[in-house]
């Protein structure tokens, strides 16, 4: 039964976490945090931006489940996996996938992908502090669905 708690340990949090990142993003990131994720919403001079470091921040909670579950690789532990496997999901979407910080060929077909692309970038089409939309990262509504003209 241990490695179903533990795999439930890991699910939740991974679920959580895009919560999590949406919350973030609307009220801190997109409020007094914006001095950091300015940045992000300006062309990026040279290899990093000061965003990146919320990246560094939400690395911990990852860093210390995993501590704090060890030894005993208890559900404490997975629970930091799936913060970790978030991020590993977030950062090749949204770094890989949608800006294009590594040269790639990706195109995805897949109606889902499509949509999540196209509810970061209508993200990005807001420059500024106010009035943003689409908060979330790896879910989206299905009113940022592409819409297709032979529809
Ligand atoms: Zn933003
Ligand atoms: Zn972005």
């Amino acid at each position: 039964m241990t490695w179903l708690i533990n795999i439930a340990s890991l699910l939740g949090a991974f679920i959580f976490m895009e919560g999590f990142a949406w919350f973030m993003h609307k009220y801190v990131m997109h409020g007094f945090g914006w001095f950091l994720h300015k940045s992000h919403h300006e062309p990026r001079h040279g290899r990093f931006e000061w965003n990146d470091l919320y990246a560094v921040i939400f690395a911990a909670p990852a860093i210390y489940f995993m501590w704090l579950g060890s030894p005993e690789y208890n559900y404490i532990f997975f629970a930091g996996c799936g913060i970790t496997l978030y991020g590993l999901c977030y950062f090749l979407f949204h770094d890989i996938l949608v800006h294009r910080r590594m040269n790639h060929h990706v195109r995805p077909g897949n109606r889902y992908m499509q949509r999540i692309i196209r509810a970061h970038k209508i993200h990005h089409k807001n420059m500024r502090k106010e009035n943003g939309k689409a908060f979330g990262f790896l879910f989206a509504l299905p009113e940022y669905d592409v819409k297709r003209t032979d529809e």
